[in-house]
This record gives structure tokens, sequence and C-alpha cells, in this order.
């Protein structure tokens, strides 16, 4: 299984960072040194900030999150609410997966369980380090999934929503909704985005514009 990027957003000197997804089971370590590497100061990390909680995303985040202890986790409500009551049914997206990965990994059951600090619901404007960046809701690949959009520089954060090449999430885990991710990329193609930071796969600079509405179209037929 792929891991996800994960990204850190913020200017450095703020001093108020925020890490958007861990990665999958196993990576911590190497996210953490790779942090480091890049001359970020782990203290400097205030918060993980999840696009969604499948487990390429959240899998490691119990690792980060003993090198980070005092870093929050912000989750939108829908799938907060899940990892509250240790239900894993959106982590790991069907009972087969679940199986083969608490096989794979030795991950037990309730492993996911753990408080959000912060339930963020789409609509929201954060101040992440000095930058504005916007919170919406684009449910569909999940329930919970959230973009992170920063207006001025143009850069959205899908999460696995749409990615490079024309290329999608997938819609047929646990709470997912084809009609709904049809929905969610038509509102990500109303934004003008230059810099495009997907869950997986390739990062797009200078996006050609139209390049989301275009995707959504290949794909409208498969999402009903
Ligand atoms: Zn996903
Ligand atoms: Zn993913």
């Amino acid at each position: 299984m792929p891991d996800s990027h994960a990204y850190v957003l913020g200017k450095p000197a703020s001093q108020n960072l925020s890490l958007v997804d861990a990665g999958l089971t196993g990576k911590g370590s190497y996210k953490i040194q790779a942090i480091q590497k890049a001359g970020i100061e782990l203290l400097s990390i205030k918060r993980v900030i999840m696009t969604h909680t499948h487990l390429d995303h959240i899998g490691c985040f119990a690792e980060v999150s003993e090198q980070l202890p005092w870093a929050e986790l912000w989750v939108h409500r829908s799938e907060a609410d899940l990892l509250e009551k240790g239900d894993e049914r959106a982590v790991y997206g069907m009972d087969m997966f679940r199986e083969f990965c608490q096989g794979q990994f030795g991950l037990k059951p309730g492993a996911f369980k753990c408080q959000v600090n912060r339930k963020l619901q789409g609509g929201e404007t954060l101040d992440l380090g000095d930058m504005t960046w916007e919170v919406i809701h684009i449910p569909g690949h999940s329930m919970g999934s959230i973009g992170l959009y920063h207006r001025p520089m143009k850069i959205l954060i899908p999460g696995d929503v749409v990615y490079s090449d024309y290329a999608i999430g997938r819609f047929d885990l646990y709470g997912a909704d084809p009609a709904g991710l049809k929905e969610s990329l038509m509102r990500l193609a109303e934004l003008e985005v230059d810099i495009l930071l997907p869950g997986h796969n390739q990062i797009v600079k200078g996006l050609p514009k139209g390049y989301i509405l275009k995707t959504a179209k290949q794909w409208e037929p498969y999402l009903s």
C-alpha cells in the first residue's frame, strides 16, 4: 500500500507550523527524519491536520505523535466522531482490508481510538503560521475529506479527492459517495489553482486552467 504525502504548512519564522497528514503505518520515523532534514524544528509543529482518516494518511499518526506529543489533532467532525468512538470503518475502508492490514502491520482493534482536539466542519478560515488557509469539506472519497486552500498563492491540498494526470480518489470504500465526489470536484473546480498538492503521486506546479473541471467531466459517467 502506498504511503501518503505529508506537507508542512506555515512560515518557519512563525513557529506555528502544521503537518498535513501523517502517512502509512510504519512510516513515522521516516517522516520525522524528513522534517528534520528540511531544517524544521519539531517544536514548531503545533498540530496535525488530517485531510481524511484512511490508513495511508493516519496510519503513522501514533508514531509521529510520540515525537510531537504536544501536537494537536484536527480532523473533520464526521471522521473525528468515529475515531473518538474507536469506530475504525473509515480508517480501513472495508472489512477485507482491515483484516489484511491488522495482519500485515500487527494492528489491534481500537488502535486508532483517540481524542480529536479540533473538529473541522468546512468553511473555517485558519491562520496557520502566518498564512490563511480555507477549509473546504469535500466528501465523496470519504465522508470527512477536507481540502485546504491558500487563496493568495492558489495552492490546493485536496487530500485524495483529485490527483495529477486526471485521476481521482476511489469511491467504493466505507463512507464514500460517488455523487458527493462529483459535487466536491465541481466545488474545487471553481477555485483558481496554480499548485496542486495531492495526497499521492505527483505534485503539480502551474496546473493548467480548468484542470479540475476537465477531470470531473471525464469521471462524470461513473459518479452518479
Ligand atoms: Zn484516501
Ligand atoms: Zn490516500
